[in-house]
């Protein structure tokens, strides 16, 4: 359902909790796209880790030799392998390889362009235990999100995608379409895969190529994808990969043959690049961070209110962009509500992401824990009170309890600033009107969630909120055709659907 620009998703309601499978989480029920498996795949064993990696240039991955930077399971700290920081010269490498595919790939018969995104898509799901251990295992995810949630929507995406390559003409009436040229993309660590596959399905299927940079701490499903493009017999030089800090980051913005940019990550280096590139007819979109407001009605289903919470803001440890990170209630419900909240907290398993029944897994990367300790620090220093359940965490590894804070008001940094933990900001409001005021309230603009069992009033509220995704009755539902973006500090430019195709055209009478 579409509302303006925005794009509005709901679960059909009213859904009692008995037509859900009792013994299934919230997660779990989020996962769009599942994939069953006659085992689950807690074995490292079928993955196999190459001491170290080189770089994904022309078809061909270099041999490694100056790698230098570690990889580490942040759930054990071991280190894992060795990556490679691409330098300027291997980005100018990168790029030319880019550019003579790019003659070619745009040239090559739309619907052959398909059938090699197609095989991309299959591909994945053949491997796809494969890539959610090797995910679970760089990136300390659940084993349960990477099998049910990253990996499926992945293949999803390019699924989607490869059936776009040979519509074009249709998806554009009365233009002429052409591709862009050789575009760079920049992705985070959160979602590895998914984001990759979110920034390389779309752009293949409007016939450029690529130079994609995985984060410097979860670069190892995007050097497996590398694999799979040679699998697949993609053409030398339509995707390469090169892994490597905020360097080679900028080496790829300052670019001047790389006609448009991609990037996901902060706000801070976000705007960096968009100065970078001011000027310039060089394009850009930027999918950047979020501070959503998850919004409980008095009238909501509670139980499931709980769950859809829950689900928003631990779910991938809350390393996630739309995260409903501030919960604001309903006044003469929050009692109540923080309640059955903090109860259904006491049951989240953290520990082993590998464990098929962990909730919450490892935080990314020892720089991601210091940064959601410092601002748990400051919430309690401002005078928020923190509730967290008795929960054991491993002694090796990098973790932190599932935490909520009350007593929060607006002005204080947990209610302001992009966390990117498992802590949750709780507010109250009064009336609707409020309710849009207070979730309103904050530089950015990504997504919001409604709870309430009107639908005239989830209407009424997605038209007034700053944000580019309002979920109905559910939280974290994610589906390729789906436009995804933001507003304000959030960034511009939508991923996903129709309008994911846009960035990635050049359309002309
Ligand atoms: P980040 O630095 O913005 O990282 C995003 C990507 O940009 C990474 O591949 C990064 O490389 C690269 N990069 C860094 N500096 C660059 C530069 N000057 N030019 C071009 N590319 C550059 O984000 P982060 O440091 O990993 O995380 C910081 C905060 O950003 C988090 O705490 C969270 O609040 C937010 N964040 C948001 C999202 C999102 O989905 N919107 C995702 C991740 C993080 P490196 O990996 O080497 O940094
Ligand atoms: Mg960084």
């Amino acid at each position: 359902m579409s509302v303006g620009d925005k794009t509005v998703r709901s679960l059909d309601m009213p859904v009692s909790p008995e037509a859900v499978d009792a013994s299934s989480t919230a997660l779990e029920r989020a996962a769009p796209f599942r994939m069953e498996y006659a085992s689950a795949p807690e074995s490292t064993s079928i993955i196999s880790i190459a001491p170290q990696y080189g770089l994904f240039i022309n078809g061909v991955m270099t041999d490694g030799a100056s790698a230098r930077r570690p990889v580490v399971n942040p759930a054990t700290e071991e280190v894992l392998c060795h990556t490679t920081d691409a330098t300027s010269a291997d980005v100018e490498k990168a790029v030319a390889a880019a550019e003579s595919a790019f003659g070619k790939w745009r040239r090559l018969a739309p619907s052959e362009r398909a059938k090699y995104i197609f095989r991309l898509a299959r591909i994945l799901q053949e491997r796809s235990r494969e890539f959610a251990v090797l995910e679970t295992v760089n990136g300390g995810k659940p084993i349960r999100e990477s099998r049910d949630v990253d990996i499926p929507l992945s293949a999803a995406h390019f699924f989607y995608y490869a059936g776009w390559a040979d519509k074009l003409e249709w998806a554009f009436p009365n233009r002429r379409v052409e591709p862009v040229g050789v575009v760079g993309q920049i992705i985070p660590w959160n979602f590895p895969l998914m984001m990759l596959a979110w920034k390389i399905a779309p752009a293949l299927a409007a016939g450029n190529t690529v130079v994609l940079k995985p984060a410097e701490t979860t670069p190892l499903t995007a050097l497996l994808f590398a694999e799979v493009c040679q699998q697949a017999g993609l053409p030398d030089g339509v995707v390469n990969i090169l892994t490597g800090a905020g360097g080679t980051g900028r080496a790829i913005v300052e670019h001047p043959e790389i006609r448009k940019i991609a990037f996901t990550g902060s706000t801070e280096v976000g705007k960096g690049i968009a100065r970078a590139l001011a000027g310039s007819d060089r394009r850009l979109t930027l999918e950047l961070g979020g501070k959503a407001a998850n919004i409980v009605f008095a009238d909501a289903p509670l139980d499931q209110a709980v769950e859809g919470v829950i689900n928003g803001i631990y779910f991938n440890q809350g390393h996630v962009c739309c995260a409903g990170s501030r919960l604001l209630l309903q006044e003469s419900v929050a009692e109540n509500f923080l309640g059955r909240l903090r109860r259904r907290m006491e049951m989240l398993r953290v520990g082993d992401p590998l464990d098929k029944n962990t909730d919450v897994g490892a935080i990314n990367s020892k720089v991601q824990l210091e940064r959601i300790e410092e601002l748990v620090e400051a919430g309690k220093a401002e005078g928020a009170e923190l509730f967290q359940p008795v929960c054991p965490l491993p002694g090796k590894g990098y973790w932190f309890a599932p935490s909520l804070f009350t007593g929060v008001s607006t002005s204080h940094r947990i209610a302001r600033e992009e966390i990117f933990g498992p802590v949750l900001s709780v507010l109250t409001f009064r009336t609707p009107a409020d309710a849009v005021a207070k979730a309103n309230n904050t530089a950015y603009g990504l997504s919001a969630g409604v709870w309430t069992d009107k639908g005239s009033r989830v209407l009424w509220m997605a038209q007034r909120l700053r944000a580019g995704v309002v979920w109905a009755n559910t939280y974290n539902k994610f589906d390729p055709a789906s436009p995804f973006g933001g507003y304000r500090e959030s960034g511009y430019g939508r991923e996903g659907g129709w309008h994911g195709l846009l960035p990635y055209v050049e359309l002309s009478d």
